[in-house]
């Protein structure tokens, strides 16, 4: 059966404030009945805070609205929650426990190491176990408010991204980031001729200090052309390169929502300010297509297709990517950018038994 989201689309039918994004969220948030699954308990509201210079993530003022709405409903305890090395420089991008109305805590601790240790039976390649942040799995709610962005590394950033990136220790983040692997180099037959540097459109590939092959997934498109250059055959693809990221996200996805349950976790996605980049680049980049709206539901496969299907080709805003950027012909926006199929990570979550991305969208007006 088709999921049932609530969508609140940004663009206004009349310059009035109860028809602007602020006013509808308001309206989204009072049609998801909050109380009957906040309601004495312990929520905690996983955000991405961003970094740096960047001022793209979710404004403060719908974090506060959310956090007002779940008190009203009920909750017991509310708290935002995102990696250590987010949290401990949000306030610099207006993230403040005045600001927010809430406590914001680092979810695996201060100091990374306030985790659960899950396994991953069987194991999927090398990621055997995920470390699941101690502060988000002793929640009895969580409500996974993500801004949707693309992503160099597996094509776009939505719910399943926030998740399992966001809510484990940097060292199971690195175990999935490990999962690309991809391309792998014969040093033996290499002479160091640099043709494949040259070659490579995406600038993802150079010689480290040790003077070894290195190539940098979140950039590379796995276009091969570097295979098919190199003249000592030196470069072959391997693996699953970004599939197997995206796998391993949805599995560490899986690992969470299994604690939750559909009844104690609730999916906010925002479409605005949909940059080409993840937020943990620090930095703002323009809009890639005009802002969209916010989606909101309970089943994860079908928010992040919705989310998908409303981020058109068509809609991309010219001047938006830098001129040298060419687009790919294929598949989806994010796809054609980024070189990577982001519907993976739906294959992947459906899979598992974790949502259908069969939806309807109730809009809000
Ligand atoms: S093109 Fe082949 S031989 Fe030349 S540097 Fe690259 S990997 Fe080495
Ligand atoms: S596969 Fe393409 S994008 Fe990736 S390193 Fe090779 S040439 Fe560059």
């Amino acid at each position: 059966m088709a999921a049932e989201l609530l969508f609140a689309p940004y663009k206004p039918k009349n310059l009035e404030p109860k028809n602007a994004i602020g006013a509808k969220w308001l309206r989204l948030l009072d049609r998801l009945a909050l109380g009957d699954t906040v309601s004495g308990k312990r929520v905690a509201v996983k955000m991405h805070l961003g970094g740096g210079t960047g001022f793209t993530t979710i404004h403060p003022l719908f974090a506060r609205q959310l956090v007002e709405k779940l008190k009203a409903a009920g909750a017991k305890e509310v708290f935002v929650t995102d990696a250590f090395y987010a949290v401990r420089d949000a306030v610099a991008r207006g993230y403040t426990q005045e600001v927010l109305g809430c406590p914001i805590v680092a979810d695996t601790g201060t100091a990374d190491r306030y985790f659960y240790t899950h396994k991953i039976d069987p194991p999927f390649r090398t990621l055997s176990e995920v470390q699941l942040a101690g502060e988000i799995m002793d929640a009895d709610v969580l409500v996974d408010f993500a801004h949707v962005k693309g992503h160099g590394a597996c094509g776009f950033g939505g719910a399943s991204k926030n998740l399992s990136m966001g809510c484990v220790t940097d060292a199971t983040r690195s175990a999935l980031h490990r999962l690309e692997g991809g391309l792998e180099w014969e040093e033996k037959r290499c002479d160091r001729c640099g043709v494949c540097i040259e070659h490579c459109a995406q600038h993802a590939i150079k010689f480290n200090k040790e003077n070894r092959w290195e190539v940098f997934y979140h950039n590379c498109k796995f276009c091969q052309h570097c295979v098919l250059i190199c003249p000592q055959k030196a470069i072959r693809m391997v693996g699953g390169g970004y599939k197997d990221f995206q796998e391993g996200m949805a599995r560490t996805t899986a690992k969470i929502l299994e604690k939750f349950g559909p009844a104690n976790t609730i999916f906010l996605n925002l479409l605005m300010n949909v940059t080409v980049y993840c937020d943990c680049w620090g930095m703002t980049t323009p809009a890639l297509v005009p802002d969209i709206g916010i989606l909101a539901g309970r089943d994860i496969a079908a928010i992040e297709q919705a989310t998908l299907d409303l981020v058109r080709t068509e809609d991309l805003i010219p001047g938006s990517l830098p001129a040298s950027w060419t687009l790919g012909h294929r598949g989806h926006l994010f796809e054609k950018i980024h070189g990577k199929d982001p519907h993976a990570i739906i294959d992947a979550l459906e899979r598992l038994g974790y949502g259908s991305r069969a939806y309807t969208l109730a809009e809000v007006e």
